[in-house]
């Protein structure tokens, strides 16, 4: 605990030779782990081995990151299928059933092989840019329940860091705040809601958030995290709170660091942004499915849809590490729609109209003249919000902003729009 509340929580790197390698240099790093654990899947993994050979490729043809294009994807949505064809793993696990240490068992129902030594830094990196720090005497409320993710990634890395787990699990609300008070415990591992559900009770049971407490790194996932809710939580208990992206399948795909400027991946993992329909690989700035290849033997998934969107950057952070980021999550493949070659997303359109105050209701209508495609956002204004040419222009460059493609605003009667009227409506036909 001591060595805790010396440490300075804001600066410095856990693996700092991975974390701060030049570009050129983690390519090359990636290219390296990539062949090797191709032709390790190849040999051990019978899905991968055929998805090789279906499309005549041969460990040799992969060789950089550039060739995965070559490989086709392998969707998350596909997963419970093809695991009941090839029961029970599919035939993605890359080790007898018998080398397993746990299976896991997530919604679908997934089964996940479980690895008997736990050594992926992915999560491990992303607490300690977020906070975390040796001796840091830590609750971890997500399920220890069948799915891998409290149990195999947190706990285990909390103690790859030196950290101190509390398996506390889910719910018990009270009980977690009087193990908070009776160990000073310095580290929150959970949703954001869960935790505010605990600032709740702890008020409720007469305490002193900052003073009967001491939580000071929190680290969550599995939920939205809003900025309000962020602030709200920092400013209540004078802690540090930061996010994480993974999957249960090809777990930490990114981390917040101190700068809160998107998310990093983490150096054991190779991350794609790519058009869901072609494979192709898109590159920083556009938004695409991520795709991740891990180097994991167990369960060396390689080119694996997680059906998310998202953009990459490449631009450097202020907080030194040099990894690529996911700017955010923006949404799911199967709600995106695509228009003059983009995708766009409904988070978008949301993101757009957030920035009017005067908009009380929306809808992105896409239409098809003359073999071109159109987007029409239209738009019903607060009753005592006058129209005008210029709101109209705004609205239009933060379109360009937000998705990339031009589109034009019109103002329509209020009461237009139906209830529940889709985000985007696709009037598009192909004949
Ligand atoms: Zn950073």
């Amino acid at each position: 605990m001591l060595k805790a509340d010396v440490a300075n929580r804001t600066a410095g790197f856990f693996k700092k030779n991975l974390e701060t390698m030049p570009h050129k240099k983690r390519v090359e790093y990636h290219n390296q782990k990539l062949r090797r654990i191709v032709q390790y899947a190849y040999k051990n993994s019978v899905a991968f081995g055929s998805k090789m050979d279906s499309v005549g490729l041969k460990p040799k043809n992969i060789q950089t990151i550039k060739d995965l294009e070559k490989i086709p994807l392998t969707q998350k949505a596909d997963l419970v299928e093809l695991q009941k064809k090839n029961p029970p793993f599919g035939g993605f696990e890359g080790v007898p059933i018998s080398e397993l240490r746990r299976i896991f068992v997530s919604p679908g129902p997934i089964y996940e092989p479980g690895e008997t030594d736990y050594d992926e830094l992915g999560w491990a990196q992303g607490m300690f840019a977020g906070g975390f720090r040796p001796g840091d005497i830590t609750i971890n409320t997500f399920s220890y329940h069948m799915v891998p993710f409290a149990l195999q990634m947190v706990d285990n890395s909390l103690h790859i860091i030196g950290c101190i787990s509390i398996p506390t699990g889910i719910g018990n609300t009270e009980q977690q705040v009087n193990i908070l008070k009776n160990f000073k415990a310095t580290g929150y591992c959970g949703t954001p809601s869960f935790l505010l559900n605990i600032a709740e009770k702890a008020e409720e049971m007469g305490l002193d958030l900052k003073k009967d407490l001491n939580l000071k790194a929190g680290f969550v996932a599995a939920e939205m995290l809003p900025e309000s809710l962020r602030s709200k939580l920092e400013e209540k208990f004078g802690m540090i709170i930061r996010q994480t992206y993974g999957t249960a399948d090809v777990r930490c795909l990114g981390y917040e660091c101190m700068k809160k400027n998107g998310m990093h991946i983490p150096d054991d993992k190779i991350v794609e942004i790519v058009d869901p329909e072609t494979g192709k690989q898109l590159g920083p700035g556009k938004i695409g499915e991520i795709v991740a290849t891990t180097f994991n033997k167990t369960y060396p998934l390689i080119r694996f849809g997680t059906g998310d969107l998202s953009i990459l950057t490449e631009t450097p952070c202020p907080c030194g590490r040099t990894s690529p980021r996911l700017i955010k999550i923006m949404g799911r493949v199967d709600q995106a729609t695509k228009v003059r070659g983009l995708f766009i997303h409904p988070g978008q359109v949301d993101e757009v109209a957030s920035r009017y105050p005067q908009v009380a209701k929306y809808q992105m209508v896409i239409k098809r003249r003359e073999d071109k495609d159109e987007m029409i956002l239209r738009i019903e204004l607060k009753e005592e919000a006058p129209q005008s040419e210029k709101l109209k222009q705004e609205i239009e460059q933060s379109i360009r902003d937000v998705m990339k493609v031009r589109g034009d605003v019109q103002f329509i009667l209020n009461g237009t729009l139906p209830e529940g009227a889709k985000k985007i409506e696709d009037q598009r036909t192909w004949e």
